[in-house]
C-alpha cells in the first residue's frame, strides 16, 4: 500500500508520559521529602530534571508536538484540584502555610485531617483523589504549576501543549464533601468552574501556548441527557473567548458515543479520539457527525495502556481513511503513557526474541513518530520500519510461546456442564455440613497473615542469593507453622496458611504459569509513589504443575480443624496483568481458568475440603458502557464457574471480593455460585448483607466486620453488634463472620487483637442464638 497523499502539517503526539523516571528516581525523592530527608528544593530540581528528560526523550523520538502540565508529584486530578481552588476546608490552612506540605496533606491526610478518598481512574489500575464539592465551593484559579511547567518545555525549544482535565469530567468525578448531601451533583457548579477555566486557557495563552487540550474521558461512559447539556455549554462557552489557545478536546478508552456530535457543534478546534480495537467505533461514528471539516483530528491509533507493539499497516489504514474526515490528522497513542513501563530496553531478561513484541512508553512515542511520518510522506518513507514490524508481529503469532495447540484444544472442548458444579447448592450445603461439622457463624479470615519486614527480607536474600531456597523454605513453613498455631489457639473455625510465600496475589501465580512473562522494571504508578509491575500475559496459558498445594497440605498436616485453600480468580489475575490483545478476554480467561481448576482439583485431592478464589477485581473491569456489560459478566463468571466446578459436592468453594459498591453486579455474584462468599462490609455497617437479601441472594456469606484498613482494633461490642445487623438480613445458618480483606498491610499486635474480639464476638452472638 502507497499513500500518496501528503499532509504536511501532520503532527506526532502523546498526552502523557510515565513520571517516575528510569529509576524511580520520583518515588525516592517523595518519599525522601516525606521522611525529612529531601528538602523541598531538592525534591523541585528532581521533578524538574525528570521533565526535561522525558521531553529531550520524546523530541528526539521525533514527536512534534511535547505535553506539559501532566507531571505530577502524586495525581493529576488533584493538582486539578489544586488549579481550580477546591481545596477541602479541613486542609485550607496546611495549603496556606506550606502549598507543597499541603497539597501532600490532602493526598496523604495527617494526624487531624483526613486525606481525599482515593478511587480507580475510569477502568485502569491508576487511582486518583477524588475532588470533595459542595454548594459552598468557591472556586479561584491558580495557574502556577501549568504556566510553569509550559515554561519550562517552551525554554527548551519546543512545541509544547498544556494538558488539563477538561471541567465536565473533573466535576463527574467529584463527590459530594463531607456534611454536603449525598445527592449533590457536583456538575450543577459548572457555571461556577468555568469563568476558573477561562483564566487559566488566557494565562497559558499569555505564556505562549498555541494549544491546550482539556481531557474529557468521562464522555466515554453512558452519559445522561443533562451531562450532554453540559458539555455543549462548557464547551460554547469555552470556545466563544476571545483570548484563548486552540482548545483540543481529548477522549480514550471508549468510543465517544452520544457526545461526539455533541463536541462537533462546538466552537472547540479539535478533537482527540482513540481509534484502538477497544473504540474502533469512533470512526463510523465521526462519519457519521459529518468529520471535522476545517478542524484537528487527533488520532490515538497506538494504544497507550497496553504494551504490545503496533501494527503499522493496521493504523496507518485507519489514519488514511481519517484523511478525509478533518482539516487536519495528527498521530498519537490512545491515551497518556501513563498506563505503561518506561522503556523495554531495560528489560534484558526477557528473551530478544520475545521483546521485540513489545513497546513500552519510549518505544511508543517511537511508533507515534514513524506513523505520523508514513502519514505526511507517504509510507514508501517508512518502507523499512513497516517490514521490520511485519516481521515482528509474524514472529509473535508465529511462537510457540503465544500459540500451545493443546491449550487450544483443550479450551475448545469445554462443554457447558465442566463450568456447573455437579449438585445444586442446597445438596451441596448439606453435604459440607455433614463434612466439615462448623458451628454457627463460622469464624474464618480472608487469606493473608501480616507480610513481615523479617518476610519480605527472606525473599530478598533468596533473590540475592544469601539464602537457598531450603533455608526460604524453612522460614517460610516456620511462618505458616506460627499462624496456624495462633489461629487455632484463638479458636478459628475455618484456617488460612497465611499466604506467606506470595509476594502478590497475581505475580506469584504469573511466575508458576507457562504463558505469563514477568518484567524486571516494568513500573506502573498504581496511586501517588506506589508501583506495581504488571506481569504480561502473553501466549496459552497452562499449569505445568501445581502451586500451591505443597503450602497448603503442609497447613493442613499441623492441624486437624479445616484449612482453607487460597488461589487468585481468572479475572483477577487478567484484570491485573497486560492481556494478550490477539484473541478476545474471555478465550484468555478460560485458559486461566482451566489452569485454576487443576489447582482447585489438586488441592482437593490431597485432603483440602475448602477453597477460596479470589475475585477482587470482578468490579473494576466492569465496561465503562452498560452496552458492553452483559457480554464481560458472562464470560467472567463463566471463568469463575470453570475453575470450580470439577470438586465434589462436599468441598466448599468460597469466593472473596473487596468494595461496598457492587449493586451493579450481585446478580454476576449470584451467578458465580460459589457456596460462601466474604464480602468488604464494615465500614459501610453491613449494608452489602441488605443488598445481598434485598436479591434474594441464596448462599452463604460473610460480610465484613472488621476493617483492615486501618490499624484500629474493634472492639467486642461494636463487631457483636455488626453480627446483629448482619443477622437481620442473612439467616443465622448462612452467615460466615470474617475481616473485610486480607490481613498482609497490618501489624501483628493489631491482627491478634482484632481477631481475638471477632471470636469473642462470634461466641457472644451464638449464645443469644441458641439462648432464643
Ligand atoms: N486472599 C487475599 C489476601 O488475603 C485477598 C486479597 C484481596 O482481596 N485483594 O490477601
Ligand atoms: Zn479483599
Amino acid at each position: 500500500m502507497t499513500t500518496e497523499h501528503t499532509t504536511a502539517a501532520t503532527r506526532s503526539t502523546v498526552y502523557g508520559y510515565p513520571r517516575q523516571g528510569q529509576n524511580r528516581e520520583l518515588k525516592k525523592a517523595v518519599e525522601g521529602y516525606w521522611k525529612g530527608r529531601v528538602t523541598a528544593d531538592a525534591l523541585r530540581a528532581t521533578a524538574a530534571g525528570l521533565r526535561r528528560d522525558t521531553w529531550r526523550q520524546l523530541s528526539e523520538a521525533g514527536i512534534d508536538e511535547v505535553p506539559t502540565g501532566d507531571f505530577s508529584y502524586y495525581d493529576h486530578v488533584l493538582d486539578t484540584s489544586v488549579m481550580v481552588g477546591a481545596v477541602p476546608d479541613r486542609h485550607r490552612e496546611a495549603v496556606a502555610a506550606d502549598p507543597l506540605d499541603g497539597y501532600f496533606a490532602m493526598a496523604r491526610g495527617t494526624q487531624d485531617a483526613a486525606p481525599l478518598e482515593m478511587t480507580k481512574w475510569f477502568d485502569t489500575n491508576y487511582h486518583y483523589l477524588v475532588p470533595e464539592l459542595g454548594p459552598d465551593t468557591v472556586f479561584a484559579a491558580n495557574s502556577a504549576k501549568q504556566v510553569a511547567e509550559l515554561d519550562e518545555a517552551v525554554a527548551l525549544g519546543l512545541t509544547a501543549r498544556p494538558v488539563l482535565v477538561g471541567p465536565v469530567t473533573y466535576l463527574l468525578l467529584a463527590k459530594p464533601a463531607p456534611g454536603v448531601a449525598a445527592d449533590f451533583e457536583p456538575l450543577t457548579l459548572l457555571d461556577r468552574l468555568l469563568p476558573v477555566y477561562a483564566e487559566v486557557l488566557a494565562d497559558l495563552r499569555a505564556a505562549g501556548a498555541e494549544w491546550v487540550q482539556l481531557d474529557e474521558p468521562a464522555l466515554v461512559q453512558d452519559r445522561t441527557p443533562a451531562d450532554l447539556d453540559a458539555v455543549a455549554r462548557a464547551y460554547t462557552q469555552l470556545g466563544g473567548l476571545a483570548d484563548r489557545p486552540g482548545l483540543l478536546v481529548a477522549s480514550y478508552f471508549d468510543r465517544l458515543g452520544d457526545a461526539l456530535p455533541v463536541l462537533a457543534r462546538t466552537p472547540i478546534d479539535g478533537l482527540a479520539l482513540d481509534f484502538t480495537d477497544a473504540a474502533a467505533a469512533n470512526l463510523d461514528d465521526l462519519a457519521a457527525a459529518g468529520g471535522l471539516p476545517g478542524r484537528r483530528l487527533v488520532a490515538g491509533v497506538v494504544d497507550g495502556r497496553n504494551i504490545w507493539i503496533n501494527d503499522y499497516e493496521k493504523s496507518l489504514a485507519t489514519l488514511t481513511t481519517l484523511l478525509g474526515l478533518a482539516g487536519r490528522v495528527d498521530v498519537a497513542t490512545s491515551c497518556s503513557l501513563l498506563h505503561v513501563p518506561l522503556d523495554t530496553a531495560a528489560e534484558e531478561e526477557i528473551d530478544p526474541e520475545i521483546l521485540r513484541w513489545l513497546a513500552f512508553a519510549r518505544q511508543k512515542t517511537a511508533e507515534v513518530a514513524t506513523l505520523a511520518r508514513g502519514l505526511a510522506e507517504g509510507t514508501d518513507a517508512i518502507a523499512a520500519e513497516i517490514a521490520a514490524n511485519r516481521a515482528d508481529l509474524t514472529s509473535r503469532a508465529d511462537s510457540p510461546v503465544t500459540y500451545d495447540p493443546a491449550v487450544q484444544a483443550r479450551a475448545d472442548a469445554v462443554t457447558d456442564a465442566d463450568g456447573r458444579r455437579s449438585q445444586p447448592y442446597e445438596v451441596r450445603a448439606a453435604a459440607q455440613r455433614a463434612h466439615l461439622g462448623l458451628p454457627l457463624l463460622p469464624t474464618t479470615t480472608v487469606g493473608s497473615f501480616p507480610q513481615t519486614d523479617e518476610l519480605r527480607a527472606a525473599r530478598a536474600d533468596l533473590r540475592t542469593g544469601r539464602t537457598d531456597s531450603a533455608g526460604y523454605d524453612e522460614r517460610i513453613r516456620k511462618e505458616i507453622a506460627e499462624v496456624i498455631s495462633y489461629q487455632e489457639r484463638t479458636g478459628i473455625d475455618v484456617l488460612v496458611h497465611g499466604e506467606p510465600e506470595r509476594n502478590d496475589m497475581v505475580q506469584y501465580f504469573a511466575e508458576r504459569l507457562s504463558g505469563y512473562l514477568a518484567t524486571r522494571h516494568g513500573w506502573v504508578q498504581s496511586y501517588g509513589t506506589r508501583y506495581v509491575r504488571p506481569p504480561v500475559l502473553a501466549g496459552d496459558i497452562s499449569r505445568p504443575e501445581p502451586m500451591t498445594v505443597g503450602w497448603t497440605t503442609y497447613a493442613q498436616s499441623l492441624t486437624d480443624r479445616p484449612v482453607k485453600g487460597m488461589l487468585t480468580g481468572p479475572v483477577t489475575m487478567l484484570a491485573w496483568s497486560f492481556v494478550r490483545d490477539d484473541q478476545p478476554l474471555g478465550d484468555t480467561a478460560r485458559q486461566v481458568a482451566l489452569a485454576l481448576r487443576d489447582e482447585v482439583d489438586d488441592l482437593e485431592s490431597a485432603g483440602i475440603s475448602v477453597i477460596q478464589v479470589d475475585e477482587p477485581a470482578l468490579r473494576e473491569t466492569l465496561p465503562l458502557r452498560a452496552a458492553g456489560r452483559p457480554a464481560y459478566l458472562a464470560w467472567a463468571t463463566e471463568a469463575f464457574r470453570l475453575s470450580t466446578s470439577g470438586v465434589r459436592p462436599d468441598t466448599q468453594i468460597h469466593t472473596h471480593m473487596c468494595y461496598a459498591e457492587f449493586g451493579d453486579i450481585v446478580q454476576a455474584i449470584d451467578d458465580l455460585d460459589a457456596d460462601v462468599i466474604s464480602l468488604e462490609a464494615a465500614r459501610s455497617h453491613m449494608q452489602v448483607a441488605h443488598e445481598l437479601a434485598d436479591h434474594g441472594y441464596p448462599r452463604e456469606a460473610g460480610p465484613g466486620v472488621y476493617d483492615i484498613h486501618s490499624p484500629r482494633v474493634p472492639s467486642v461490642r461494636e463487631t457483636a453488634s455488626l453480627l446483629r445487623t448482619g443477622l437481620a438480613a442473612i439467616p443465622s445458618e448462612r452467615l460466615w463472620v470474617n475481616p473485610d480483606c486480607g490481613l498482609k498491610t497490618r501489624g501483628w499486635p493489631e491482627t491478634r487483637a482484632s481477631l481475638e474480639n471477632l471470636v469473642a464476638a462470634a461466641r457472644t452472638v451464638r449464645d443469644e442464638l441458641s439462648a432464643h
